[in-house]
């Protein structure tokens, strides 16, 4: 329903897809980057769209497939059949995870674990003396990591015990009562994503209204000033429209903002969304060209600093 958040997955145990050490571009300095499992959006572009569902789930490439055939006598519900590569039927797959054990390519791969807090503290903390010298630290991404409040208040505390700066990547869509409450307090800095200031055009592409998206940002504008830095993705023929961006800049500046980024389309995604099943047809080959860049950050950062 338009405007309400799903917090279902608060009392599930969230999985995470990925834990990224050395990452450089989710935050300042060098970061490791945990990405969450599970999205309250699912945008028709979305780069990471093995995190779009909070469930476990398989991810099928056929062409690292070598059709050896490891996998099928361990498949009690019969999803994977004999072709020229295997023939995978999502619908019959329950996630058990065993194909993917044995899977000696990784065209097959378990999306999404359970990582314990104290299992996953130490990885964050492999890196510490990197994050000191860098101003670095950890950085929360997904997926959305706020769908999952217990536990990241949980983790974010943790990692402000042991000196850790923490950034979280949000899209924005959560109960700002339960953000305000309990993640803010252990959050140095906010990535903020805004994609469209229209709300038809944001609930087309996204799957919901940006309503209670720009509620939140509006009021973390003034109990969060200077850790918020909002960001929009550059889609092609999406948000990556003038006009929109103009928009959004003359938006973010009435709310008092100096600083925001634009983030660069990566074509790279289309084959993820494909290893599970989430082909949203929309398709845009190639990177944008430095003319059509150079015509967003002359409409967005115009109409941010004026
Ligand atoms: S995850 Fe389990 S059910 Fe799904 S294809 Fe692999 S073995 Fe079969
Ligand atoms: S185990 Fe992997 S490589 Fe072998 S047939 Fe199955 S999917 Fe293909």
């Amino acid at each position: 329903m338009p405007g309400i958040v799903d917090t279902a997955p608060e009392r599930r145990r969230p999985l995470i897809v990925d834990v990224r050490p050395n990452s450089l571009d989710d935050g300042p300095g060098i970061r490791t980057t945990v990405f969450f499992k599970g999205c309250p959006l699912a945008c028709v572009w979305c780069h990471n769209p093995e995190a779009i569902r909070s469930g476990p789930e398989i991810a099928f490439l056929e062409k690292d497939c070598i059709a050896c055939g490891e996998c099928m006598p361990v498949c009690v519900p019969k999803a994977l059949g004999r072709g020229p590569a295997v023939a995978f039927d999502r619908a019959l797959c329950n996630s058990c995870g065993a194909c993917a054990e044995l899977c000696p390519t990784g065209a097959l791969k378990q999306v999404g674990r359970y990582w314990e807090i104290d299992e996953l503290l130490p990885h964050l903390l492999r890196d510490l003396p990197f994050y000191r010298n860098s101003g670095g630290g950890v950085t929360l991404s997904g997926g959305e990591a706020t769908m999952f409040p217990r536990y990241v208040e949980e983790l974010l505390r943790r990692l402000k015990e042991a000196g850790i700066h923490t950034l979280v990547e949000t899209c924005g869509l959560f109960r700002l009562e339960t953000f305000r409450e309990r993640l803010l307090p252990h959050l140095d800095q906010i990535y903020y994503d805004v994609k469209f200031i229209d709300e038809a055009l944001h609930e087309r592409y996204t799957g919901r209204p940006n309503r209670v998206i720009l509620q939140n940002l509006e009021a973390l504008a003034g109990l969060a000033p200077g850790r918020v830095l909002p960001r929009v993705p550059l889609i092609p023929g999406l948000t990556a429209d003038l006009d929109n961006l103009r928009a959004i800049g003359g938006y973010l500046r009435h709310l008092g903002f100096a600083e925001a980024r634009l983030l660069p389309y990566n074509p790279l995604w289309a084959e993820k969304a494909v290893s599970v099943g989430r082909e949203s047809g929309y398709r845009h080959e190639g990177w944008l060209s430095r003319e059509e860049q150079a015509a967003c950050e002359s409409a967005f950062f115009g109409a941010l600093c004026g």
